[in-house]
C-alpha cells in the first residue's frame, strides 16, 4: 500500500493555528499514514521551545529549586492548544505524571522526550489517528547508541497491521525502558527510521521553510530554492544543510531509496526540495546544486622532504590528532607537504600540545599554522559533465580580489572545496554564486 510518513517540526505545532495547517496538509492526501510530530517551537522571536523549557525543569529539580513557574509555561501551552482545538481531552493527568516523575528525579532525557509525547497525543486525538508511544518502537544500547537492526524489526512488526498513527519524534527507550533521546532536532530522525522500517514511499519533512536554498540567505539575496538534491550532494554541503534537517536523518533512508520532501507547513502548495538517491533520473542542466561554507579553521602545514616515501607518516600524524579527540575536516597534500585543516573549536586549547607533538614524533622539517581560513564547499553533480566549472569559481573570486588559499577537489568530482581568508567568506559566496546563476 502506498505509504508517506510525515514529520511536522517543531513551528509547525507550535499553537492550534499550527495544528490546524497541519490537520489539513495530513488530510488532503490519505497515503499520509504516519505522522511524526516534535514539540511545540517557538510562535514568535521571544517565545520559548518547549523542549529548551523541559531542560530547564530538569536543571532546576538537579539543582533543587523550585520549578512550578517554569512548568506552568509547559502546562500552560498544552491546555491552550487543547482547548482552542475544541478537544475533548484531558492532558492534566499526564501533566501531572510528568511533574511528580521530574520531581522523583528522573532523567534529562526522559524530561526532553515529554515535549513529543504530549504533542503526539494531542495530534492524535485531533487526527482521530492510534498514538503509538515511541519507546515501543525506537531501541538503544547502553552506551545510548541506536539499535537500528532491533529499531527497524520493531517498527515493521508493530505498524505492519496499523493504518495510520501518530509516533512522537526525538527518543526511544533502552532494554530497560528507560528514555533516550537522540540530539537535538532528532525528531528528524524518528521520521527517517519509521519510513525506513514500514517501507514508505516517502519521507515529508515538514518545517517552516520551503526546501534548501542555493547559498545563506543572510548573504545572498533571495538565493534559488534546490529542487533536487542528491543524499552525497547533502553530505557535501552539510554545512548548510544542518540546521533544517537532522544530519543523521538522511541514512535511515538512504539505504532503502526513500526520497525525502522537505516541505513548508505554512506554504504547502510550494514544492520544496527532494532528496534523492540516484540523479540518474534528473533532467536539469544546472551545473551545481548549492554553496556552502564556513568560517574559523587553522590548517597545521606540515613539510618533510622525501615524506612520499616514509611509511605511515600520515599515520602517526593522525594518530596524534585522535588521541587528543580532535577530527580534521580535510588533508589536502603535495609530493612533500600535508596540510591538516581543523576547525577552530576542535582544537582551541590543544594546538601548541598537538604541534609539540608532531614535532616529536614526525620530526617534520618544519610546521606552520595558518589561521583564520574560510572553507567554501561549491557542490554539484553536474559538474562530472561540464568543463571549465574550477575555471569559473577560481575566475570569480580572482576578479573579486579574493585570494585562495587552498583548493581540493574531491574524486567524486561534485564538490569544489577553496579555502579563502574568513574576511573573504561572505564576498566569495556571492562571488560564486553570481556567476553561476
Ligand atoms: N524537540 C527536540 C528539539 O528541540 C527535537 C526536535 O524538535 O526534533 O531539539
Amino acid at each position: 500500500m502506498d505509504c508517506i510518513v510525515t514529520k511536522f517540526g517543531g513551528s509547525s505545532l507550535a499553537d492550534a493555528k499550527q495544528f490546524k495547517k497541519v490537520k489539513e496538509i495530513i488530510l488532503s492526501d490519505s497515503k499520509r499514514r504516519f505522522v511524526i510530530p516534535s514539540a511545540p517551537g517557538k510562535r514568535h522571536n521571544k517565545d520559548y521551545k518547549i523542549t529548551d523549557l523541559l531542560y530547564l525543569c530538569h536543571a532546576h529539580v538537579e539543582s533543587s529549586i523550585p520549578f512550578d513557574e517554569v512548568f506552568k509555561l509547559i502546562s500552560d501551552r498544552y491546555k491552550e492548544i487543547v482547548k482552542d482545538l475544541g478537544l475533548d481531552l484531558n492532558i492534566d493527568d499526564d501533566l501531572n505524571i510528568i511533574k511528580k516523575n521530574l520531581e522523583n528525579g528522573f532523567s534529562r532525557d526522559y524530561a526532553a522526550s515529554r515535549g513529543e509525547y504530549l504533542n503526539g497525543i494531542i495530534l492524535a486525538k485531533y487526527l482521530n489517528y492510534e498514538f503509538i508511544d515511541a519507546a515501543e518502537l525506537i531501541v538503544f544500547d547502553k552506551s545510548r547508541n541506536l539499535d537500528s537492526e532491533k529499531t527497524n524489526q520493531l517498527i515493521e512488526s508493530r505498524l505492519s497491521n496499523v493504518e495510520k498513527a501518530v509516533i512522537p519524534g526525538f527518543y526511544g527507550a533502552n532494554s530497560l525502558g528507560d528514555i533516550v533521546t537522540f540530539s537535538r532536532g532528532g525528531s528528524d530522525i524518528t521520521g527517517s527510521l519509521i519510513a525506513a522500517g514500514v517501507e514508505a514511499n516517502l519521507y515529508e519533512n515538514w518545517t517552516d521553510v520551503s526546501g534548501f536554498l542555493m547559498a545563506d540567505p543572510r548573504i545572498v539575496k533571495n538565493p534559488k530554492t534546490i529542487e533536487k538534491i542528491t543524499y552525497r550532494e547533502l553530505r557535501e554541503l552539510s554545512y548548510m544543510g544542518a540546521s533544517v534537517l537532522h544530519e543523521e536523518a538522511i541514512f535511515p533512508v538512504r539505504k532503502n531509496g526513500i526520497p525525502i520532501n522537505i516541505k513548508n507547513t505554512n506554504i504547502p502548495k510550494d514544492v520544496g526540495t527532494f532528496i534523492i538517491n540516484d540523479f540518474t533520473n534528473i533532467n536539469e542542466n544546472r551545473t551545481i546544486t548549492g554553496i556552502a561554507g564556513k568560517k574559523d579553521f587553522t590548517v597545521i602545514s606540515i613539510e618533510k622532504a622525501l615524506m612520499n616515501y616514509e611509511l605511515g607518516f600520515c599515520r602517526k600524524l593522525l594518530s596524534i590528532l585522535e588521541h587528543h579527540n580532535v577530527s580534521f575536516e580535510n588533508m589536502p597534500s603535495g609530493i612533500d607537504t600535508v596540510c591538516l585543516v581543523v576547525s577552530d573549536n576542535q582544537i582551541k586549547d590543544k594546538l601548541q600540545v598537538i604541534v609539540k607533538e608532531i614535532e616529536l614524533q614526525c620530526s617534520p622539517d618544519s610546521i606552520h599554522i595558518y589561521p583564520n581560513m574560510a572553507l567554501i564547499a561549491t557542490v554539484g553533480r553536474g559538474m562530472t559533465k561540464s568543463l571549465g566549472v574550477a575555471s569559473k569559481i577560481f575566475t570569480a573570486l580572482s576578479d573579486n580580489g579574493i585570494n585562495i588559499r587552498m583548493i581540493d577537489q574531491g574524486s567524486s568530482e561534485i564538490n569544489i572545496l577553496v579555502g579563502i581568508e574568513n574576511d573573504d567568506f561572505e564576498k566569495a559566496i556571492q562571488a560564486i554564486y553570481n556567476s553561476f546563476v
